[in-house]
């Protein structure tokens, strides 16, 4: 096999440049090319993975199916590629020290003193080569979090810059992504910031093959020029990511500027097909040229930092495109339905005229009560309903306090004390102490009752989604929970977690204890985001449903 190329990619000026989709869009570029290419995504905090901290803090937890609770980029990454990314395609600094810790601990380095370099820089680059290894990609595209300039970023940097010298000239790429804000008085394009920031990566010895500006419009002849002079790269070099109307059309505008062709001349790569982009070309417009809408509910806790559901917003979009649908997304934050005034009325209203709701995913008591009154008003109402994993186990607390009349029903995530707790833990749960790692992810099997609605979507009995949750339908509300009319229509291999739950007399009613919004793809949409978006379609044309 020839040498496995390595792209790295740093960031300048400020973190939210869409580092994570334009290396998405040069990996598709790369993939379109006919090469087998894989990303990795550092993140330079102390925490071992996204899984402990807050959506608030950090957007999505996207889990892989090896149950890796990683940045929310390796979703974009899945998405752009059709990949199915492990876990190590995330490295973070405290995975890094952690092990050269444990090491240190063991007497591996009998006699030395451990220090950043070599000791931390060689772990990291032993973490990236093991990725391009353990995946046999060709191109492995290296997306370093942050922004050059930061100090937790230092290691990460010093470590790829070693892998230049180590690997060659011609098996390295560096890109160098960068804001370039435009004046709103005189329309001019600042290249400044984004010169300092080249500065910054070439004071620690990194001189940037490629630059990317991230702009609101293509850069001006005048702006590229100077990125070009600066930024000590040819002007062919200098790409420009300019705001589209959608993250999907970046691959597009970027391979139209040539950078496919110039990665390829750069690094020596043969292309082995042309690439074809009717197909992703296809689902741009239908994302972009709907010919029906629906108006669909969300409602959850993390609503003012949309990145928090950034797969289920996905989802809906993949779902939407093949349906010609535009999916509306009306956030309803779960809290203000807990309150009886006059905001909950408007809210009440709103959910009522709605074409769908959805219960978002989420961990604690925040909002639960909201979000089980916006279960109660779609099942009442026979508005077609979606409930991800708490969004399920909330639609099973409403049921039995609704429906079967068991009023302080609750999951004992929220109240641990209640005499009801028809959402609970499981005894291997129950002795759990660690929080870092510890739930129930990743990729389950489930296997879903014939005739049901759970069946008609997936068209199988066995199906793979991916988990995260500690909590479960508890086995003694089973029996009741049925006879009153929830039918369990997924069950874990083992029959002992109920998977999905539907009631076959609404409109469309589903929950499911997994998260089926991380394997949808723009060309492949999750059946069940499929199903619910149909549902919402079918029934704000006022058409019977199309699953019973
Ligand atoms: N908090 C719930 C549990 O731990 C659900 C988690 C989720 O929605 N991902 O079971």
């Amino acid at each position: 096999m020839p040498p496995r190329k390595y792209i790295f990619i740093t960031g300048g000026v400020l973190s939210s440049v869409g580092k994570g989709i334009v290396a998405s869009s040069i990996g598709l570029i790369l993939k379109k090319r006919g090469f087998d290419v894989t990303l990795v995504k550092i993140d330079p905090y102390i925490n071992v993975d996204a899984g402990t901290m807050n959506p608030y803090m950090h957007g999505e937890v996207f889990v892989t199916e090896d149950g890796g609770e990683t940045d929310l980029d390796l979703g974009h990454y899945e998405r752009f590629l059709d990949l199915y990314l492990s876990k190590e395609h995330n490295i973070t600094t405290g995975q890094v020290y952690l092990s050269v810790i444990m090491r240190e601990r063991r007497g591996d380095y009998l006699g030395k003193c451990v220090q950043i370099i070599p000791h931390i820089t060689d772990e990291i680059k032993r973490r990236i080569r093991n990725v391009g290894e353990h995946s046999s990609a060709e191109i492995v595209i290296v997306e370093i979090g942050g922004t050059v300039g930061d100090i937790e970023g230092l290691p990460f940097l010093e470590a790829i810059r070693q892998m230049r010298l180590e690997e060659g000239y011609d098996n390295t790429l560096f890109v160098h992504v960068a804001l370039v804000p435009i004046l709103s008085v005189t329309g001019e394009q600042k290249t400044k910031p984004l010169q300092h920031s080249v500065n910054e990566l070439r004071r620690i010895g990194i001189q940037p093959d490629i630059i990317i500006a991230r702009c609101d419009k293509p850069l001006e002849e005048e702006a590229k020029q100077k990125i070009a002079l600066f930024g000590n790269v040819p002007p062919s070099a200098v790409f420009t990511s300019y705001t589209v109307r959608t993250v999907y059309e970046v691959p597009l505008i970027l391979d139209k500027q040539g950078i496919g062709d110039y990665i390829c001349r750069r690094l020596h790569l043969k292309p082995k097909k042309t690439p074809d982009w009717t197909l992703w070309c296809g689902f741009v417009n239908s994302l972009l040229n709907p010919e029906y809408q629906v108006n669909v509910i969300m409602c959850g806790k993390y609503t003012k930092l949309k990145d928090s559901y950034i797969s289920i917003i996905e989802a809906l979009n993949h779902a939407g495109a093949k349906l010609k649908t535009k999916v509306n997304l009306i956030w309803i934050e779960a809290e203000l339905l807990e309150k009886e005034n006059k905001e909950k009325e408007k809210m009440v209203e709103k959910i009522k005229k709605s074409d769908g709701v959805l219960a978002l995913p989420g961990f604690g008591a925040r909002g639960a009560e909201g979000k089980i009154e916006a279960i109660r008003i779609a099942r009442e109402n026979n508005i077609p309903f979606l409930g991800i994993c708490f969004g399920m186990q909330l639609a099973v607390v409403e049921f039995a306090r609704n429906v079967i009349g068991l009023k302080k029903a609750n999951s004992t995530e929220i109240d641990p004390e209640t005499p009801h707790p028809v959402i609970d833990l499981l005894p291997e749960q129950l002795n759990v102490k660690e929080k870092g790692g510890t739930m129930r992810l990743g990729a389950q099997a489930s296997i879903l009752v014939k005739g049901s609605l759970a069946y008609k979507l997936y068209g199988e009995q066995v199906i793979f989604e991916r988990h995260r949750h500690r909590y479960e339908v508890n086995p003694s509300y089973w029996r009741i929970l049925q006879e009153k009319g929830l039918v369990f229509s997924g069950w874990s291999v083992d029959k002992r977690r109920v998977e999905f739950i539907e009631l076959p007399k609404h409109y469309f009613f589903l929950g499911t204890q997994a998260h089926p919004e991380y394997k949808s793809r723009p060309l492949k949409p999750s059946p069940v985001f499929l199903g619910f978006v149909k549902a919402c379609l079918y029934r704000s044309t006022g058409k019977p449903s199309p699953f019973n």
